[in-house]
């Protein structure tokens, strides 16, 4: 199934750059241009219109995400990514490196 591609809601890359997207995991040198890997973004933080539900379960997600990323002090911005080394195929479930 190759659907989850869609192009991004707010028009293009910020002020055409060019972001070579890379991998935040420690250890990981995937880069998107280079590695045929494609990349998934961090779960961000629940903004103010979710109800508390949704809240929990995004912070939730998030918390996960971190955790397995498991860098000292590191929180994801919006930029970060994380390779599909990462992933077991078809669920977005980060596995740990051994
Ligand atoms: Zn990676």
């Amino acid at each position: 199934m190759g659907k989850g591609r869609h192009a991004g809601g707010q028009g293009r890359l910020t002020d055409g750059l060019s972001m070579v997207l890379t991998c935040c995991v420690v250890g990981c040198h995937n880069r998107g241009v280079r590695d045929k890997v494609s990349f998934f973004r961090i779960p961000s933080a629940p903004g103010p219109n979710d109800g508390a539900q949704a809240a929990s379960l995004i912070s939730e997600r998030r918390q996960r995400w971190i955790a397995k990323i498991n860098r000292k002090g590191w929180l994801p911005s919006k930029y970060s990514r994380v390779c599909s080394a990462h992933f077991i195929s078809g669920i977005s479930i980060l596995v740990p490196r051994g």
